[in-house]
């Protein structure tokens, strides 16, 4: 059996390269790469894409994980080898049941829908989008039924961001936080005037910004020897090996938050990345657990610990050094109440920690409308509108900064919105719990002293690498599945006491 395992896993180590090759390339694509390169590079991410798939869903693979199943099964459930069987089998099962023409169907569909959806949002005009919406959902309607699914349909989709969570799951925890989310935020709003956030728009020098935001990266514990930071118009983070992450940001002279707010964000993700076990890198368990675990890593640096008073403490002194005349009249205290002002906004990415998960609940209703047919897509922006209402009290004034403004829905990424809130939900309660076990971790950020908080994460989260799916993470860490109490807490306690509610 030792045989087998060492085999599938020199398969599996081929896969990986073929994924990180073109993880290179698209990273490239996105930072350095000349505009007319893009028709190439296209064609040879598509190779590369297509060879990694072919080579992950060989029979071969489907053979040697069927023989080891009995093999995984009498050892240990969170041993490497057991893991690795499991969650392959798992990735395997669910690769193979996808047609490929369903999946060029899928890819050549969304490119369209791509460029209709740049124009109706420049335009501001539904309509040239919606014949393309329609079609990204019949099609995931159709990969729905292609990889099963018993309850919902929706949870065929959500599983692919999110494995193995119900919809009925995230209903449930969603549901216990809309009442108190919505009250808060109407609570916060009547006291709108408590915090004044001008000084975030005064003129700051990027490069300036660039360099703080590399110090304070380096300080929270990442490497720049196993990893770079580059400049790119959508920040992300992206992983070629473990010893190789790469993080980007976006720089706007008139909004400091842009720069040090993401580049914390995506440091929270290449620790994540740099952090699993070495004997994991090449196999199908490196990197991290789903899209809502990197989330709340991601979340946890940049908001519980880099929007709370304590780093606050530690950085301004130093931000006023390198800002003096734009920091003059500041204080620690205005500054922190500054980068946690909360106020019911249109968009997004650009919303504040309080209103963020109720764009998020949003999105998630709807598209469990669309693809339960409960929903028309031509119907969309209206009940887009009604949402933002019933929620946040405002309403949009056109689609541009409506039911047009993600990208999500373009691409077909149908299922992916909920792990952005579970994420930030999963960070409370991860955090709560790292405060039970060393309850000096505040007293240590306000030093500055970050590496006991991420020697915990390390070695709670990071280390596991994909071993474990998120419900199996929390329980194992927290003792308890994700749940909205920590998260809610966390919020209520946070800004009841900015805001004086
Ligand atoms: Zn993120």
């Amino acid at each position: 059996m030792k045989e087998k395992l060492e085999a599938l896993k020199k398969r599996f180590a081929v896969v990986d390269d073929l994924q990180r090759a073109a993880a290179l390339l698209s990273w490239d694509q996105q930072t350095y790469m000349p505009r007319r390169g893009a028709a190439a590079r296209a064609e040879q991410l598509a190779t590369l894409q297509k060879l990694a798939h072919e080579h992950f869903i060989a029979e071969e693979n489907g053979a040697l994980l069927n023989d080891l199943a009995d093999y995984a099964a009498q050892l240990p459930y969170d041993s490497d080898e057991a893991s690795l069987i499991r969650v392959a089998k798992r990735d395997y099962d669910r690769a193979r049941r996808v047609p490929p023409t369903l999946v060029e169907e899928m890819a050549r569909a969304a490119s369209l829908a791509f460029e209709a959806w740049q124009r109706a949002r420049a335009e501001s005009n539904f309509k040239l989008f919606q014949p393309h919406l329609e079609k990204n959902v019949e099609l995931r309607i159709e990969l729905a039924s292609c990889l099963g699914y018993k309850e919902r349909i929706y949870d065929a989709l959500l599983d692919q961001y999110e494995p193995l969570m119900t919809t009925a799951q995230v209903e449930a925890i969603f549901t216990s936080l809309k009442p108190d989310l919505v009250a808060l935020v109407q609570a916060i709003t009547r006291r709108a005037d408590a915090v004044d956030d001008a000084v975030l728009h005064r003129e700051y020098d990027v490069q300036q910004q660039w360099e703080f935001g590399v110090e304070v990266a380096k300080r929270l514990g990442l490497d720049f020897e196993r990893s770079r930071q580059d400049k790119s118009p959508h920040p992300f983070t992206t992983s070629f090996a473990l010893n190789d992450v790469r993080i980007t940001t976006r720089l706007k002279p008139n909004f400091l938050p842009s720069a040090l707010f993401g580049t914390i964000h995506e440091t929270g993700h290449a620790l994540y990345e740099l952090g699993y076990r070495p004997e994991l890198e090449r196999t199908p368990l490196a990197g991290g657990a789903s899209l809502s675990a990197h989330e709340s890593q991601s979340r946890l640096w940049e908001n519980i610990v880099g929007r709370s008073r304590g780093f606050w403490q530690f950085w301004f002194p130093r931000l006023r050094e390198v800002f003096p005349a734009q920091l003059a009249d500041q204080t620690v205290e205005s500054f922190y109440r500054a980068v946690n002002k909360v106020s019911p906004s249109f968009i997004r990415v650009e919303a504040d920690e309080v209103t963020y998960g109720l764009h998020i609940m949003l999105r998630f209703e709807l598209e469990n409308a669309l693809v339960e047919r409960r929903l028309a897509v031509a119907d969309v922006p209206e009940a887009w509108n009604a949402k933002m209402h019933e929620y946040l009290g405002i309403v949009p004034p056109n689609d541009a900064q409506g039911c047009l403004q993600d990208v999500h829905w373009a691409y077909g990424d149908l299922g992916y919105f909920a792990t952005y809130l579970l994420g930030s939900m999963f960070a409370a309660q991860l955090y709560a719990q790292a405060l039970r076990e060393v309850p000096a971790i505040p007293e240590q950020i306000a030093r500055g002293e970050f590496g006991e908080l991420l020697a915990w994460l390390r070695e709670k989260v990071h280390a596991h690498g994909r071993k474990f799916t998120l419900d199996e993470l929390a329980r194992r860490v927290t003792g308890a599945s994700l749940h909205a109490r920590a998260y809610l807490t966390y919020l209520k306690t946070k800004f009841g006491e900015i805001y004086g509610v």
